[in-house]
């Protein structure tokens, strides 16, 4: 059984005391396959640390994180196009809009939004999207955007069901993760109405614990719980569902 966590910042200072035991813990519970989205600049030494350590097992993402566009956004945009051109990595991410923490750079996430969907489509790369509280922003740039060649990740998809079917229009997999597992969750109440076909494994470390860990620091071993809920809503195996959306993640970014 090969589990795939397709979002986790497994660089965090959260996992600075233990995380060699934390990746550890993860690869033996099955989760072996970690895809690491960027935040901004300053975490991308890191990263590179983090695939030197764990080659076969670590993927990276390079993108600025729409709560990191702030007045130097067009240095740090500059700074994910020089390392594009670089290097391989496996996605744009996580790009997108967040209104949840300021509302005030609109203008700036929209660009930096769009400049970066079309590095995607120019390296042939999926995207990773981040949207909170922005879903009909988010909608505007991909319909805008959306093309056969676009596809990727809506990352912690937390939206509803119309909003669902209409990210899947965009090519889009839903990434699913601890709130699945919430009581005020809501997307269990409509995910089986979902083909397993869309749906990736995610966790988003160390933040968005699953029940029974809610509040407390995520790690990817968690990811057990959250096929144990899926398991229950599609009427699958754990195993099935392991499988399913590592083949899916695989589509994706195409290893
Ligand atoms: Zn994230």
């Amino acid at each position: 059984m090969t589990i795939t966590d397709t979002h986790t910042h497994l660089y965090s200072e959260e996992f600075d005391q233990d995380r060699e035991e934390m990746i550890q813990r993860a690869i033996d519970s099955g989760v072996s396959r970690f895809f690491i989205p960027a935040i901004d600049s300053s975490c991308t030494a890191a990263m590179y640390d983090l695939e030197k350590n764990y080659p076969e097992h670590v993927f990276l993402m390079m993108g600025l994180h729409p709560t990191y566009v702030k007045e130097n956004y067009l240095e740090e945009l500059q700074h994910v196009e020089e390392e594009l051109a670089k290097r391989k990595f496996y996605a744009i991410g996580e790009i997108g809009i967040d209104l949840f923490w300021d509302k005030t750079r609109l203008p700036q996430q929209q660009i930096a939004f769009r400049k970066q969907i079309q590095l995607a489509k120019q390296y042939k790369l999926p995207i990773v999207i981040h949207c909170r509280e922005a879903f009909d922003e988010v909608f505007e740039i991909l319909e805008e955007e959306k093309s056969p060649e676009l596809f990727g990740i809506f990352h912690c998809f937390t939206g509803t069901y119309e909003q669902a079917l209409q990210a899947i229009s965009y090519n889009m997999k839903l990434g699913i993760g601890g709130v699945v597992t919430f009581k005020n969750g809501k997307i269990d109440q409509f995910l089986n109405q979902i083909d397993l076909k869309h749906i990736v494994l995610e966790t988003d470390s160390p933040y968005l614990a699953p029940i029974p860990f809610r509040g407390k620091r995520n790690e990817s071993s968690y990811l057990l719980n959250v096929i144990d809920k899926l398991a229950g809503i599609y009427n699958l195996s754990a195993k099935d569902i392991a499988n399913s959306t590592t083949e899916n993640s695989k589509m994706i970014f195409g290893i």
